[in-house]
């Protein structure tokens, strides 16, 4: 019996192994005559495959050469891209430039993604605006940042002249986004800022033009434009194997606590569930479906006045109109847990998705079964691939500029416009 190590270096950085090891029983036919008795894998560190392949029988080495050279031929279907593999990098192979990202506002989420960038490749974090100097000693020790890239929100507009940072990360308060955005195009840096992009449309165009006079990019953190399972549904439809779109259902929501929180102030979330959650939905409805909706309806419901205040929504349900004539039915609410669910439902089949937009592990399956791409950290994935489209001018697979957040922004718009005048409301994205 003859035993066989063979070392595959995935291209990415988080290989499934699982979908490797299948495809690789499935090639067992060309070991023909029951040749392996058995294949074992390790993972180390999620990079190098070590699969041992033992060999009953290999007669000679010619035999053994011709089986090898199928294999190789073969090998190139395992890592059969998908559009959810094609975004993963390989984290001891990368050499070229890194995005040296100062993120502001030191918040929950703020906190996520530095924790997450930890495993960048291609993004690092090197900086830090906040409004808390004791955050901001805190970040400085525990993300080894230098005093001269520590700035506050009345002094950073004099990150132009610091050489080391190339992108400002806007996680603060939505209300907040579009006087910091600016400003940071202003001082000549990229901008990444957290979704909503805006409170409306007209100051998330007025953020775009801001960063197109300043020749910089902006994208926004839409992470789910990023993640496996999202994507493979994606190509799934785009490869026609779902027929016609038909419907989609997006269901989006969260019993929010603290009543004294900025998202329950108009002035800071710029509205309510909608802003924060329902835009999942929004979003999603559009990637899901692949089209612009052509018009939108919608009704609210508010069963806590005092907590969900004048402008601050708490449960909207709205419908969208495509021009294939798909309709999209969703819900958006700060009022009601376990609420993250995705359904697409098309002529020859259907994709299933809960939970659809959470930090993970995302979980879903289709008509031809159970969806098993791997884990990914949302915000790694996001920030390397926004480094790739900053430094190196790579295509996301799905938009994540501001032209994209202006669309959202304009649906969010018409929704509630759509609630205060009671009708359907035209939309041309
Ligand atoms: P937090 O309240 O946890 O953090 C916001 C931070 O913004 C604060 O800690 C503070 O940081 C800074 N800030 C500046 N001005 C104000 C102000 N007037 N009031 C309150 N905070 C202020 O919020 P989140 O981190 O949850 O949300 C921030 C943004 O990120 C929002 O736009 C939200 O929609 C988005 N988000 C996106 C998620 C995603 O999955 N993509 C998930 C969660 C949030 P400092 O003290 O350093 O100044």
């Amino acid at each position: 019996m003859g035993s066989l190590k063979l070392l595959f270096f995935q291209q990415h950085q988080h290989s499934d192994v699982f979908t490797v090891l299948n495809r690789l029983i499935s090639l067992y036919k060309i070991f023909t005559k029951k040749s392996i008795l058995a294949i074992s894998a390790h993972c180390c560190n999620t990079i190098l495959l070590i699969l041992t392949i033992k060999l009953a029988v290999m007669n000679s080495r010619r035999n053994f050469l011709q089986k090898m050279s199928t294999l190789a031929i073969a090998l190139p279907l395992l890592n059969k891209y998908s559009l959810a593999k094609t975004h993963f990098t390989h984290k001891e192979k990368y050499d070229g430039p890194v995005l040296r990202v100062a993120i502001m506002g030191l918040g929950s989420y703020g906190t996520r993604v530095a924790e997450a960038m930890k495993d960048c490749t291609k993004a690092k974090l090197v900086g830090v605006i906040s409004g808390t100097p004791a955050k901001i000693k805190d970040w400085q020790v525990k993300y080894n940042i230098p005093e001269k890239n520590c700035y506050n929100y009345e002094n950073f507009d004099a990150i132009k002249n610091n050489p080391d940072i190339d992108a400002v990360y806007i996680i603060t308060p939505n209300a907040l986004h579009h006087d910091q955005a600016i400003r940071v195009a202003a001082a000549g840096k990229h901008v990444i800022c957290e979704k909503p992009m805006a409170i409306n449309a007209k100051e998330g165009q007025q953020m775009v033009d801001a960063c197109k006079k300043a020749n910089v990019k902006l994208l926004v953190g839409y992470r789910m434009h990023f993640e496996p399972k999202t994507l493979e549904v994606i190509r799934m439809r785009r490869e026609g194997e779902l027929g016609k779109i038909l419907f989609f259902q997006g269901l989006c929501g969260f019993k929010i606590g603290d009543p004294t929180q900025w998202r329950l102030n108009k002035e800071l979330s710029g509205g309510g569930s909608l802003m924060d959650i329902g835009i999942y939905a929004i979003n999603g409805s559009r990637y899901m479906v692949g089209e612009e909706p052509v018009w939108v309806t919608a009704e609210a419901t508010k069963t806590d006045a005092v907590k969900f205040k004048e402008g601050v929504d708490e449960t909207i349900q709205f419908e969208f109109g495509f021009p294939s004539g798909a309709v999209a039915s969703c819900l958006s609410t700060y009022n009601m847990n376990n609420l993250d669910r995705f359904f697409l439902n098309a002529e020859k089949g259907f994709a299933e998705m809960q939970p659809s937009t959470g930090y993970g592990p995302i979980k879903g399956r289709t008509n031809k079964g159970e969806l098993n791409f791997p884990h990914v950290t949302h915000q790694t994935v996001q920030m390397d691939e926004m480094a790739g489209i900053i430094l190196a001018g790579k295509q996301p697979p799905i938009p994540i500029d501001g032209e994209e957040a202006v669309k959202d922004l304009k649906i969010i718009d018409a929704i509630y416009l759509a609630i205060k005048k009671g009708k359907k409301i035209d939309l041309q994205l």
